[in-house]
């Protein structure tokens, strides 16, 4: 009874790569006005849309780039987790941290270097998205404490690239302990009388928004950058009310005085520079005279003369 059979097989779904005659990567959809952009010209205007101003996320690298005048130095590069908790949730930490090292380069999800903003000799750590959703352990800690340490000692201001998912739960209480480290470490920065602005990008949720993210001498963030402790469907079942339209972005934050600039990513280093000076940071003739060797630990910098002879980039 072949009638009822199917006795030919199903016409065969093209393979995906079949389907696409585009190489794949040069062109990019905008997920704010739907355009579709030339993937160079994306990357020629920061990583902004040129038609909606959306932001896209850009690395850590690509971050430092676009901050810094040149050439920096980074510090503390091989420090990496050594998983302290031996902990296993859907796979095991340590393959994750594995998985995170081949695909990003980096050992940690975060960057901090030295190196000039527009002449003016700065410590910057900057935080990657793509090291476990940019999450603070031990190691991210560690590495921004140390950073601000080395920044008191050149007498450098301090700015710190946000975005990170919060504190990275692999580590238990050990990555919650950052939040105090960072802030102790920001508070001698304050004492010191040295600046540090905070840079709030897409996302800046958890441990990191509860501690060093909103203690900047000035907190700026990009637009519409989705900034918060708890997530909205975590408030809204606890409060048990609707939130507001727009609520946990830049600009509803920056309303209601959580925020003190909304910068579009093609004036930040503008921005970030005019309000270091204005706070007392001079730029330097050579960047590279005040620039800390890495090779310096973190222990000497109780004695700044050990580290750093040159005349002090900050005057009060
Ligand atoms: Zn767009």
């Amino acid at each position: 009874m072949a009638w009822f059979k199917k006795t030919r097989k199903p016409i065969a779904t093209p393979s995906k790569e079949k389907a696409s005659r585009v190489p794949e990567g040069l062109w990019v959809k905008c997920p704010g006005c739907s355009q579709v952009i030339y993937n160079k010209d994306l990357a020629a205007n920061l990583n902004v849309c040129p038609k909606c101003a959306h932001h896209f996320r850009i690395n850590a690298a690509e971050r430092l780039r676009m901050l810094f005048d040149g050439e920096w130095i980074e510090f503390d590069k091989d420090l990496v987790s050594t998983d302290p908790l031996n902990f296993t949730d859907t796979k095991p930490y340590k393959s994750r941290l594995k998985a995170s090292i081949a695909s990003t380069g980096m050992k940690d999800a975060v960057i901090v270097a030295t190196g000039a903003i527009d002449g003016v000799p700065t410590v910057i750590a900057s935080m990657e998205y793509g090291f476990i959703g940019g999450s603070m352990g031990v190691v991210v800690g560690e590495k921004i404490a140390r950073g601000i340490e080395r920044a008191i000692a050149a007498r450098m201001p301090v700015v710190i690239v946000c975005c990170s998912g919060g504190a990275r739960m692999m580590e238990g209480a050990l990555s919650l302990m950052q939040m105090a480290k960072i802030c102790g470490a920001l508070a001698r920065l304050d004492r010191q009388k040295l600046p540090f602005i905070s840079v709030l990008t897409d996302p800046t949720t958890g441990g990191v928004t509860a501690s060093f993210a909103m203690l900047g001498d000035l907190n700026i963030a990009e637009p519409k950058a989705l900034i918060g402790f708890a997530g909205p469907r975590v408030i809204e079942q606890t409060i048990r009310q609707k939130l507001p339209e727009g609520f946990q972005r830049s600009e509803f934050l920056l309303e209601k005085g959580m925020l003190d600039l909304v910068v579009d990513r093609r004036e930040m280093k503008a921005t970030i520079a005019n309000a270091l000076r204005f706070m007392g940071a001079t730029a330097v003739v050579s960047p590279q005279s005040t620039v800390v060797s890495p090779q310096s630990s973190v222990s000497e910098t109780t004695e700044p003369s050990a580290i750093n002879d040159q005349p002090s980039a900050i005057s009060h």
